[in-house]
C-alpha cells in the first residue's frame, strides 16, 4: 500500500540496527543475516526489497509461499526459507520449493522432506524449532530434547541441520526472554561444537532483534520493522 516507497529505507535502518547491536555486544556484524518476512505481503513488496538488494525472504503459509516463488521464478538467486507450521500433507510442497525449513521438530516431516527432496537440489537447509516456553500452543521441541533430535536427522542426507529455531512468547518480561535465548545460545554452541554445517541460530524479530543479537542470534526474521503492519489473515 502506501508503504511500499518506504521498504528500500527499512531495509536500511533495520540493517544499521542489525549492526549497532552486533558492534555494542563485541560481534561481527557480518556473522548475523537478516531474513525479511514477506508473509502476507505482496510480490510487489518483495520485488522492491530485491531491488534494494535483498535476497533472503521467509514465508509462514504454504500455499502463499509456493505460489510467491513460483510467481517469481525469475529471481533465480532469491533464497527461500519457510518458517510456519507445516503439516506433513503439505511437506512435498516445502521439499520441492524452499532453499530452507525453520520449523522442524517432528521426525515423521524430517523423514518426508528427506524422501520428497529432489537429488537434482542442494539439501534442504533445516533448523530444529526449539519450544523455549514449553507453551502448549506452539510446535518445537522441547530444550532438554532438542539435541537427540539434531541426532537423529543427522543422517539423512537430503537435509542438512544447519542449528535452531525459536519463537518465545511475546508477553514476558525482558529479563526472562533474554534468559529464554541465552538456553538457546546455550544448546547452540553445544551443538555447534558436536555437529557439521551446524552454523545457524535463528531468533529474533522485529520487537526483540537487539536482545537476541545479545546472546548469539545469527539470523533475526524481521517482517513489521521491513514491509509494515499486517493485515490480520482471514484464515
Ligand atoms: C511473522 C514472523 C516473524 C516476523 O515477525 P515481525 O514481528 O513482523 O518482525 C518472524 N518469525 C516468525 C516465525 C514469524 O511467523
Amino acid at each position: 500500500m502506501s508503504n511500499n516507497n518506504h521498504i528500500a529505507q527499512n531495509l536500511k535502518q533495520v540493517n544499521i540496527a542489525l549492526a549497532e547491536a552486533a558492534i555494542a555486544y563485541s560481534r561481527d556484524p557480518n556473522d548475523i543475516h537478516l531474513l525479511a518476512v514477506s508473509k502476507t505481503k505482496p510480490v510487489s513488496d518483495i520485488i522492491l526489497a530485491y531491488e534494494a538488494g535483498h535476497r533472503n525472504f521467509g514465508e509462514n503459509y504454504v500455499q502463499e509461499g509456493v505460489e510467491k516463488i513460483q510467481q517469481m521464478k525469475h529471481f533465480s538467486d532469491i533464497i527461500w526459507h519457510f518458517i510456519g507450521p507445516l503439516q506433513s500433507n503439505k511437506s512435498k510442497l516445502v521439499a520441492e520449493n524452499f532453499d530452507w525449513m525453520h520449523s522442524l521438530a517432528r521426525l515423521k516431516i524430517a523423514k518426508r522432506l528427506n524422501e520428497q527432496r529432489s537429488i537434482d537440489k542442494l539439501p534442504l537447509n533445516v533448523c530444529v524449532q526449539v519450544n523455549i516456553d514449553k507453551d502448549p500452543n506452539k510446535a518445537g521441541v522441547l530444550l532438554q530434547d532438542a539435541k537427540a533430535f539434531v541426532e537423529e536427522i543427522q543422517d539423512l542426507p537430503n537435509l542438512r541441520c544447519r542449528g535452531l529455531m525459536t519463537i518465545p512468547q511475546a508477553k514476558q518480561s525482558a529479563a526472562q526472554l533474554k534468559q529464554s535465548f541465552a538456553n538457546m545460545q546455550a544448546l547452540f554452541d553445544e551443538c555447534k561444537g558436536q555437529f557439521e554445517h551446524f552454523d545457524t541460530l535463528s531468533m529474533g524479530m522485529s520487537a526483540d532483534l537487539s536482545l537476541a543479537i545479545s546472546q548469539g542470534s545469527t539470523m533475526v526474521r524481521v517482517g513489521t520493522g521491513i514491509f509494515g503492519a499486517r493485515k490480520p489473515m482471514s484464515k
